[in-house]
């Protein structure tokens, strides 16, 4: 539910607009729209607005059979206020949320083989039993072979001990491949304002690659021998929600086209990471998170303009 005003806090706003979203499913529908096959593993509740989204995010084509829906709890909603800077306000209904309460049973339906990136991130690390089926996804995805992408996003209304969200995000670290912060997180994350001593920290326990999400600034990327910022589009930015989940879909959708070592080389990142923020800047030029997020053919054009 997201407030149209420009500049408002969530008590502040006045009115609310049904705004289909949240991390990982932007990130899946995302995919899709850049011509990449995507599943949504998940929990809603069995009501109107789980109903709703499960349909919306499959009508993009994204598959759902591991998307489960429950009568344990409601869908979990999320109120969100932008402010004039990017800053979001944003508070969660999910006092229990279907999303926390998914857990291992519900990870028969989901489909291991074959995949080429399993993305996820930190909401559905912050309450059991999702937090224990997240972990045993991700070890699944691993021994499938998947990519790991792992974007820590967090947040911190959902959470009463910041130490354990810190402590469950780095236990989350050495299995992944790709960990993608977004520049307001990095200091609570890695515990250092500085891009380079805190991507080396994230890099020795295994990920190949980190990249730094910067607004209009566009991102940093760190890998083995080479770092450094790839400048973002100026555009007249409408609303920022989406943009960092529209970037990830850019960047995965780029990592699948090769193998890992050769999108790791540093001329690479710099045209994979050119790609990303052009979905991130398309994504601010509209309001709500699932309806910003680009086509390939938009993003084409963008670039090519
Ligand atoms: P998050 O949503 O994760 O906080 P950001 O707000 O940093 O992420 O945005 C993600 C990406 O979207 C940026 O790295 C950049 O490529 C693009 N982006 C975001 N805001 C703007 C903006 N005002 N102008 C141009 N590009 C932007």
């Amino acid at each position: 539910m997201v407030s149209q005003a420009p500049d408002a806090s969530l008590g502040e706003a006045a009115s609310f607009i049904k705004s289909p979203g949240g991390a990982p499913a932007n990130v899946a529908v995302g995919l899709n729209r850049l011509g990449v096959q995507s599943s949504f593993m998940g929990q809603v509740g069995d009501d109107p607005f789980g109903h709703w989204l499960r349909d919306l995010v499959a009508a993009e084509g994204v598959d759902v059979t591991p998307l489960s829906l429950t009568r344990e709890a409601r869908t979990t909603i999320a109120f969100v206020a932008t402010r004039r800077d990017g800053k979001k306000d944003i508070a969660f209904y999910r006092n229990p949320g279907a999303d926390a309460q998914f857990s291992l049973a519900n990870l028969k339906a989901a489909p291991f083989e074959n995949l080429g990136v399993f993305h996820c991130g930190s909401v559905s690390l912050s309450l059991d039993p999702c937090r224990t089926a997240q972990f045993e996804a991700v070890e699944r995805a691993r021994a499938s072979g998947a990519l790991i992408s792992f974007d820590p996003n967090w947040r911190p209304s959902l959470w009463d001990d910041f130490d354990l969200a810190r402590d469950l995000i780095w236990q989350m670290m050495p299995l992944c491949d790709v960990v993608k912060v977004a520049d307001e997180e990095w200091e609570f994350v890695t515990g250092t304002a500085d891009f380079e001593a805190g991507a080396a920290r994230i890099r020795a326990l295994g990920p190949q690659l980190v990249v730094i999400t910067r607004g209009r600034e566009g991102a940093y990327f760190n890998v083995a021998g080479a770092s450094g910022n790839v400048r973002g589009f100026e555009v007249e930015a409408i609303d920022t929600l989406g943009a960092g989940d529209a970037f990830v879909a850019g960047l995965l959708a780029q990592l699948m086209q090769s193998s890992l070592a050769d999108s790791l080389e540093e001329v690479q990142m710099h045209e994979i990471l050119r790609f990303s923020n052009a979905c991130g800047a398309l994504a601010t030029q509209k309001s709500g998170a699932i309806p910003a997020l680009p086509t390939r053919a938009q993003v084409e054009a963008f670039l090519g303009a």
